[in-house]
């Protein structure tokens, strides 16, 4: 049943030209030696990346990998898409750069685009350079419409690591030891391991405690991703987002939908994440695939709430570069003509469909999740205990890279992630 969906694909033939670069060692040793540190643990032995040509990644030795990664969730549309690319060049050839202070055909144009896909009132764009800045201008613009501070988002979630965002990031591992004031955590509505399982309406109850105990009852925002990225593919119990949103509503508070990882039509069966949920939010925020890895965010509001910026000066110098927005705008329109939301949902379903028989196969595998291309493989040592497999996990994580997987059937070309949690 599940083997109609799929598309026949036509034959990948593209062979990257020779390197001629440094080795990998050389780079390592330079890595060491000149970047920050911070990101070393992330994996030992990095692959060198050298070409990239939709769903397949090159190493310098061209062998070939099926980047299941989606870059860092984020190359929507395949690697190096011809039109995205034709989109870059030829604006970089006229104006490699331009501000929100002077008028670019390339910026409105895509503002507008964007806006298109926005359902309601939210149409107005403010184009940031990072999912962190986008988050960070959401929050700010939540606590000037309401004129209050207190923040709430759920465990397990990740908006970014500057000064606001890293307080309504909530995971250990992604916090550092400094003020991150005036955001409270709710649980998490996870259907895995959450203590009241699949029932949305108690983790809202949650939220409204929350209010009551920890605030003065009234709010300025409410944020969260549609379907938890960074922090393994988590979805959300059924029925949590509306009643939040009805709670946070009451309190004065602003709903902000966090689109940064579910956005794009990468969940299939919406182009939003927050569409699953039947919500409409008062802020979306978004980057990563908004320009299929260049770097570019957004948020988009309604008139009255982006208002609130005027009563300073904000802006910023890259936002809205045109040759990013030029790259969006191509993006959005590969979307729409090679139907990659369609494509997401197919592939998403037959891809889940294998992962699930796979885990009636195998006792490792304690959780299949997410929706579209949007999904998680959990490996536990203990189905009943649901134990992470840390161990095993990094070493599906290693084999995986080596192995080449030229084989894996899942040629599609819309490229997304389908995450190992550890
Ligand atoms: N929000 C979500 C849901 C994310 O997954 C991320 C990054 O992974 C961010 C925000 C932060 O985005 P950036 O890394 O572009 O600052």
């Amino acid at each position: 049943e599940d083997d109609t969906v799929l598309p026949k694909m036509p034959p990948f033939d593209y062979t990257p030209p020779p390197y001629t670069g440094p080795s990998a060692d050389e780079i390592i040793k330079k890595r060491k030696a000149f970047l920050s540190p911070s990101i070393f643990h992330f994996y030992d032995n990095p692959l060198n990346l050298v070409d990239g040509k939709m769903q397949y990644l090159f190493d310098e030795k061209g062998r070939r990998y099926l980047d299941a990664f989606g870059g860092i969730a984020t190359v929507c549309c395949g690697h190096c898409h011809p039109e995205v690319v034709n989109a870059i060049v030829s604006q970089t050839k006229r104006l490699q750069h331009s501000t929100i202070l002077y008028l670019n055909h390339a910026i409105a144009d895509f503002a507008e685009a964007l806006a298109s896909k926005l359902p309601g009132d939210l149409k107005v764009v403010f184009f940031t350079n990072s999912g962190t800045e986008a988050n960070e201008l959401a929050l700010l613009m939540a606590r000037l419409y309401t004129g209050c501070h207190d923040v709430i988002s759920i465990r397990n979630g990740y908006h970014g690591n500057a000064a606001g965002t890293m307080g309504a990031t909530a995971q250990s591992s992604y916090k550092f030891n400094v003020v991150q004031t005036g955001v409270h955590h709710a649980q998490n509505p996870d259907q895995y391991r959450g203590i009241f399982g699949s029932d949305g309406l108690k983790y809202a109850r949650d939220v409204d405690d929350m209010i009551t105990y920890g605030t003065s009852g009234r709010v300025a925002a409410f944020i969260a991703e549609a379907i938890q990225g960074v922090g393994g593919i988590m979805e959300l119990a059924p029925g949590y987002l509306p009643a939040v949103y009805s709670t946070i509503r009451k309190a004065g508070g602003l709903c902000i939908a966090d689109e940064v990882q579910s956005g794009f039509a990468r969940t299939g069966n919406h182009f939003w994440g927050f569409e699953a949920h039947g919500v409409l939010p008062d802020i979306v925020t978004m980057a990563k695939g908004i320009g299929n890895g260049i770097p570019l965010g957004a948020v988009v509001t309604t008139p009255a709430i982006a208002e609130v910026l005027t009563q300073r000066s904000y802006f910023n110098t890259f936002g809205g570069n045109p040759v990013c927005t030029a790259a969006g705008h191509a993006v959005l329109k590969a979307i729409d003509r090679e139907n990659l939301q369609q494509n997401a949902f197919n592939v998403g379903l037959h891809l889940k469909q294998r992962l699930n028989s796979l885990k009636e196969k195998y006792e490792i595998i304690g959780d299949v999740r997410g929706r579209g291309l949007m999904l998680g493989v959990e490996l536990v040592t203990d189905r009943q205990l649901k134990t992470p497999a840390k161990t095993e996990t990094l070493h599906v994580m290693d084999q995986m890279k080596g192995a080449k997987l030229v084989s894996i059937p899942i040629t599609m070309s819309l490229i997304q992630q389908f995450l190992l949690k550890f």
